[in-house]
């Protein structure tokens, strides 16, 4: 591993939506899931970046609706999972679960994580991850199109991914999910600092994002489904992992 990070930049565009822009070349940008067209040409514009890859975590149309007028406007390749091929713009570069892809200096890996949807990936580079909407800071995606078993797998397997350190969600939901957490887990001891930490951040108006994966495993009440304390307080002594993950997601739906 190189000594140095990539620079990844929000974009934030909708509501809560965030595009992250990741420096490559001198020159040149990379972009992730850019739902919007608008705001990301202006960013691009004052950054004096021209994107040379834009990368899809998923289907869903706040995270691929930029997509095509931006590849065609600046003639960027659009690279998405090819389970996923049927219901993403087109593919320049289609990867599987496994694939890497080099951007500039850094070597992009690709990674399923079925929960949300089907087809979702995440993309490391260097020691960052782009979640998608597979991981929140303190929540994760809802299960459209997966089982909790397969999205408590995929969580885990981000979890153990060495040499992961900061995690770039393409949704701002911090706050929202603070509320819930303070709820469900109002004696974990880290809460109290991130909770500190938030507040810093949305005081200066600047984004809760990207967390670290650190803290998340301290304060993620979905990575730590298989905490045996933290299940025993949630009424769930003896339930296995997957069926605490289960719960903690229906009662999140239902806050
Ligand atoms: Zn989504
Ligand atoms: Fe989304």
């Amino acid at each position: 591993m190189s000594e140095t990070t990539p620079t990844i930049l929000p974009i934030p565009i909708f509501k809560d939506n965030i595009v992250w822009l990741l420096e490559s070349d001198p020159g040149h940008a990379v972009l992730f899931d850019p739902g919007d067209c608008d705001p990301v040409i202006e960013a691009l514009q004052q950054q004096h970046r021209i994107p040379t890859h834009i990368l899809i975590t998923h289907h869903h149309h706040d995270h691929i609706d930029g997509v095509l007028p931006l590849a065609r406007h600046f003639g960027a390749k659009i690279v998405g999972h090819t389970l996923d091929a049927g219901r993403l713009p087109p593919l320049d570069i289609a990867l599987k679960d496994g694939d890497s892809l080099q951007l500039g200096p850094w070597m992009c890996t690709v990674m399923a994580t079925p929960g949300h949807t089907s087809g979702h990936v995440v993309y490391r580079i260097h020691d960052a991850l782009m979640t998608g909407d597979t991981l929140f800071s303190l929540g994760c995606g809802r299960l459209f199109e997966g089982t909790p078993e397969q999205m408590w797998t995929s969580l885990q397997k981000i979890r153990e991914w060495t040499g992961i350190r900061r995690l770039f969600p393409a949704h701002e939901y911090t706050l929202l999910n603070l509320g819930f957490v303070a709820r469900y887990d109002p004696d974990n001891p880290h809460l109290g600092a991130m909770r500190e930490w938030l507040f810093q951040q949305t005081d200066l108006g600047l984004p809760t994002l990207p967390t670290t994966l650190e803290r998340e495993c301290q304060c993620n009440p979905f990575l730590r489904a298989d905490d045996v304390d933290f299940g025993r307080q949630l009424g769930l002594t003896g339930k296995s992992a997957v069926e605490v993950f289960a719960h903690i997601r229906t009662m999140r739906n239902q806050f």
